[in-house]
């Protein structure tokens, strides 16, 4: 019988009661008792057929209670789950005798005499009502809660503001991730073991946070359980002395935070130090744990502050004093951010990694810029370019890169202007083929110069774009002057106003 569905939370009021009892300052003694129900198998009255009563009948479902019902008509889900024998229907009017055998009633109907009649109804019968929406009908509330396996956080606000406990639902949605609930289960499974292992409870308290500070989350995090279970019956036997170090590799994305994925937040969030580009912006900077140590290591084309090699020593260095390393870069760390050379250095080692992809610059200053990077009749591919030395641009295929039909999007390229212009020139791409240049793209000071191929250097240094400044060529890059949305609007230089702002064709 699973535990999930045993579970249900409630909140009991009984303020009157306490109040007496007690003796305390109202304010004190009124609030809620908080109190996780066992349904399972439990007859509970739900008045009501429609979606309210719909949506609380699923969660009573879910914790395996037997819904009983008396409402005038059902919605379709609620005559499925009367057909399939889920739940039965007991009348279409309520009757207080139909409380004599529940354990819990939910008033689920917007006619309020009808609610009140249950409350009162149920009160008298020491019966709990939640009657929706009402909470001083209530004697008990639902609370909003976050669920992971069998591993639930119920959230009140007495009933007085259900929007903040809403709100702070959503602010835990993103702290825990779903190996809380694997770890859950874990524990649970050796709950035994860990008792007769430490049957002293501070000794188990400490023996729990040394494996919270050890790698075994981090194996449920990458659902590796089978040496999460290994790892756990050896710190059963020895427990980890010292918390092992890693590094976590995340995409910071271009600058706007709220490109940030939940997993990089957690990750910046649990950091003991982080070591940053200098792409990172600030406003992401600020997201990190405030005691938690901040390097920049950045480099940006033609300005290296930090050696790759320096870098590789700072987080070996770290990780190996068993702190929580957060290498974070710009964009996406293995789209030209050499996350990749970082990880065999780690692996080298024998220090444990996680990555966490982050949004490219490519796809972020092309949403931001409001140009769809692919295009069903036109645009076949799209090549992710560096152009970051004149090394580098020797060694493209610019043949290739000529081409129609595809969207090329150059990164570090504002120093290589003049050569992209000309070579792509040179293989025959026509001279009217649209860009859009993205300067700082997803940041508040955003902007895009939109022209033809073959004034994209002199319209750069006119406006004078500086790097971070993704460039993007092909047809799709004229969109941004109909769809911008972020931001100034485009600039353009000065022959470049009539440039037809639609591709041919677009349907
Ligand atoms: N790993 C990063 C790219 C690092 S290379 C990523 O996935 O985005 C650095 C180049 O990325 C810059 O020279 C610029 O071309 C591009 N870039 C990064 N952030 C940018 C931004 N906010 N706006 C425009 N270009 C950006």
């Amino acid at each position: 019988m699973s535990h999930v569905a045993q579970v249900i939370s409630l909140s009991l009021c009984r303020a009157d009661r306490v109040i007496s009892l007690l003796q305390q300052p109202a304010a004190v003694a009124s609030a809620l008792f908080p109190i996780f129900a066992d349904l399972h198998d439990r007859p509970v009255l739900v008045v009501g057929g429609g979606a309210v009563a719909e949506r609380k009948l699923a969660a009573l479902l879910e914790a395996g209670a037997l819904p009983r019902i008396q409402a005038l008509s059902l919605s379709p889900a609620i005559q499925a789950w009367l057909q399939a024998g889920r739940v039965s229907w007991i009348g279409p009017r309520f009757h207080p005798r139909a409380l004599d055998d529940v354990w819990l009633v939910v008033a689920a109907t917007d006619d309020h005499q009808l609610n009140r009649e249950v409350a009162a109804a149920a009160q008298q019968r020491r019966v709990f009502a939640n009657i929706v929406d009402d909470a001083e009908l209530s004697s008990v509330h639902v609370p909003a809660r976050v669920q992971r396996g069998e591993l639930q956080i119920a959230i009140s606000s007495g009933g007085g503001a259900p929007m903040v406990a809403r709100h702070v639902r959503k602010q835990l949605e993103t702290w825990f991730d779903d190996s809380w609930g694997a770890l859950t289960a874990l524990f649970a499974r050796h709950r035994q073991t860990i008792r007769a292992r430490y049957p002293d409870t501070a000794q188990r308290r400490r023996f729990f946070e040394q494996i919270l500070q050890s790698e075994l989350p981090r194996w449920l995090r990458q659902h590796q359980s089978e040496r999460a279970e290994d790892y756990l019956h050896e710190a059963l036997l020895a427990p980890p002395t010292r918390s092992a170090g890693s590094v976590v590799l995340v995409g910071a994305g271009p600058g706007d935070p709220g490109l940030l994925t939940l997993h990089a937040l957690r990750a910046i969030n649990e950091a003991d130090i982080i070591l940053h580009d200098r792409l990172v912006s600030d406003d992401v900077l600020q997201l990190a744990r405030r005691d938690a140590q901040r390097i920049e290591v950045g480099k940006s084309a033609g300005h290296h502050s930090m050696r790759q090699e320096a870098i590789h020593e700072l987080m070996l260095e770290h990780a190996r004093a068993g702190r929580r390393v957060v290498r974070l870069k710009g964009g996406d760390p293995f789209v030209f951010g050499r996350g990749g050379e970082e990880l065999e250095v780690l692996r080298a080692h024998g220090i444990a990694f996680e990555v966490i992809p982050g949004i490219t610059a490519a796809v972020a200053c092309a949403a931001y810029a409001g140009i769809p990077l692919t295009h069903r009749d036109h645009v076949q591919s799209l090549r992710l370019v560096t152009a970051h030395c004149k090394d580098s641009l020797d060694t493209l295929d610019w043949q290739a890169l000529a081409q129609s039909r595809q969207t090329l999007a150059f990164y570090m390229g504002v120093a290589g202007l003049e050569v992209i212009q000309a070579r792509l020139a040179a293989e025959g791409c026509p001279p009217s083929t649209p860009f859009a240049l993205i300067e700082n793209g997803s940041r508040a000071n955003q902007r895009v110069l939109v022209g033809r191929l073959d004034q994209v250097a002199q319209a750069a240094r006119e406006h004078d774009i500086r790097s971070p400044a993704l460039l993007i060529i092909g047809e799709v890059a004229a969109l941004a002057e109909s769809l911008h949305w972020f931001g100034a609007a485009p600039l353009h230089s000065g022959q470049t106003q009539n440039v037809v702002p639609s591709l041919p064709h677009a349907a």
